[in-house]
């Protein structure tokens, strides 16, 4: 039966293809009905799997002992194995295999999350807590059930999953995957701003459909609508096929927009490209930028297991710069916010902030160790002779913060024997920021809007959450007012104003862009060429 429903942000595109489901941790859980005669057989896999996970445990424990440390994790996997030797585990799956005629994954996955559903409707802080150890458990009895197969997707495939990182989209994109959905995450999520990055089609916040949907299932995704469809009627296969060849058409006669500059530049205005991947400069010359307006260099830093030393970081920016032949690339300093937190212990150590997005990201992390400053800003600054590049700072709150980032780039340029200046930037993306714009213009060489943490900031709305997506609205009049107030503040001070939020590929936005004469949007490189034609457009009614 058809069913659809909507979700919380959707990267651009539409897609018909066939489900591909993973779980949290990435596993590809089949689900599919048996016969009554595959009763037995299925019963004894999941026994068998359920001895394998606790014998592979009682090595884990032998091996701690025999190391004599571990003092923390014993009780742990004592806990686990309890779990394993669980009769509930075992009457709930087998009951889902006898009555429902599902596969042992399916049974052991329906199984496992009515208990994780019991276990979050506890009162007790520490029983909700528990949730995680029976999912890892449900992953200890998943790796030794030989159906948990590597990977394989296919071009028509769209992956759905609890959630994906950054680096997990750029890994679906490499496949090359039709796309994705996650059950979690809101408009802004990081995860969505990649995939609008590399033009890969998917969903977020999705829950529904996650609940729904099986594997082998047809589904279309609306991403430009943020809908989805999943069992389509023939009916409405046909006509999304109709919309995805009319999106096509469209595209392609965006391609006479490649290189229209004279348009931005009657505007005054460059159409810049955030960039996370090295892989994106390729896509963003292909879409005709003027240059990186935002390169976010956590990204590199959270695809490693160990801190990129300055070497390793250099060899990267330089790729980055030289791929832009000679057009200006900003790079910003390390900002690993809330939602990249658990992809950044290496930077982190064991920093657990009460409320990551408040603690110590941004420029209070980089102030915090200055070592990492160091290392970043020689890493970027060696680049400084083979391209046009400059600095800046993310999650400014004071003037105090520039200031001191500037003493660290000065003493780093005079070690480099760099005389070349280089222009330190800030980002405008906490209230505080835009309030005291005039302050920080003093010290600052440009002004980076960056309207999605403003957002975030100014309305106290999570920007990853999808249950508070409704509030997370950058048409409240307070975004306007802060960002008028920061781009009056640097024309005063003559220096230059971005836009590097996801609020610079807004069609609704441009005119007010245009009109608070901001210098450049640095939006995804595939919406450049949806702006580029709008300014056309908005030039022809002049
Ligand atoms: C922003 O906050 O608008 C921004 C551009 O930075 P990020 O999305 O990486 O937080
Ligand atoms: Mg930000």
């Amino acid at each position: 039966m058809s069913v659809q429903g909507t979700a919380a942000a959707g990267s651009g595109g539409i897609i018909i293809g066939v489900v591909q489901k993973l779980d949290a941790k990435q596993h590809i859980i089949p689900e599919y009905h048996i016969e009554d005669s595959q009763h037995t057989s299925e019963v004894q896999r999941f026994e068998a799997a359920v001895a394998q996970a606790r014998l592979a445990l009682e090595q884990e424990l032998d091996a701690l002992s025999q190391h004599g440390h571990g003092n923390n994790l014993r009780p742990i996997l004592e806990a686990h194995d309890l779990m394993l030797a669980d009769p509930e585990l075992h009457s709930g799956t087998v009951q889902c295999i006898h009555e429902e005629n599902m596969n042992v994954e399916w049974a052991l996955k329906r199984c496992l999350a009515s208990f994780t559903q019991a276990f979050a409707h506890m009162d007790d802080a520490y029983l909700q807590s528990r949730q995680a150890d029976i999912m890892q458990v449900g992953s200890r009895i998943l790796n030794q059930l030989s159906a948990v197969k590597p990977t394989i997707f296919q071009t028509t495939s769209i992956i759905i999953s609890p959630d994906f990182s950054p680096a997990d989209v750029v890994g679906l994109w490499r496949e090359g995957v039709a796309g994705f959905v996650t059950a979690q995450g809101g408009k802004d999520s990081h995860a969505m701003i990649v995939a609008r990055g590399v033009g890969l089609t998917g969903l977020a916040g999705a829950q529904a459909l996650w609940a729904q949907a099986k594997d082998g299932d047809r589904l279309i995704v609306d991403a430009e609508r943020h809908t989805w469809i999943l069992n389509p009627t023939p009916e409405q296969e046909q006509d999304y096929q109709a919309a995805v060849e009319a999106l096509q058409k469209e595209q392609k006669a965006l391609q006479d927009f490649v290189k229209q500059t004279p348009i931005t530049q009657a505007f005054n205005m460059s159409l810049f490209a955030n960039v996370e991947f090295v892989e994106e400069v390729v896509l963003a010359n292909q879409y005709g930028v003027d240059g990186i307006g935002l390169f976010r260099t956590e990204f590199l830093f959270m695809q490693s297991e160990t801190l990129p030393d300055e070497d390793v970081q250099y060899a990267y920016y330089q790729g980055i710069v030289q791929g832009m032949r000679g057009k200006p690339v900003t790079f910003r300093l390390l900002d690993v916010g809330a939602d990249k937190l658990a992809h950044a212990r290496t930077i982190f150590g064991d920093y657990d902030g009460e409320n990551p997005a408040l603690g110590l990201r941004g420029v209070r992390m980089l102030l915090h160790k200055p070592e990492l400053l160091k290392t970043q800003l020689r890493a970027i600054l060696r680049c400084a002779h083979e391209g046009d590049i400059s600095v800046l700072v993310p999650m400014v709150v004071s003037a105090a913060e520039m200031v001191a980032v500037r003493k660290v780039m000065l003493e780093v340029q005079h070690a480099l024997k760099l005389d070349k200046s280089i222009d330190l930037g800030c980002m405008i993306e906490v209230p505080a920021a835009a309030l005291i714009a005039h302050d920080l213009a003093k010290v600052s060489d440009f002004f980076s809007i960056g309207s999605n943490d403003l957002v975030q900031y100014t309305l106290a709305v999570d920007r990853a959450d999808e249950h508070v997506d409704y509030l997370y609205d950058a048409s409240h009049p307070a975004i306007y007012n802060l960002i008028q107030m920061a781009a009056k503040a640097a024309q005063q001070h003559n220096i230059p104003v971005t836009v590097c939020g996801e609020l610079a590929a807004s069609k609704a936005w441009t005119q007010a862009f245009v009109d608070m004469k901001i210098n450049a949007l640095s939006m995804a490189s595939s919406s450049v060429l949806m702006i580029r034609k709008h300014l056309s457009d908005l030039h022809n009614k002049l």
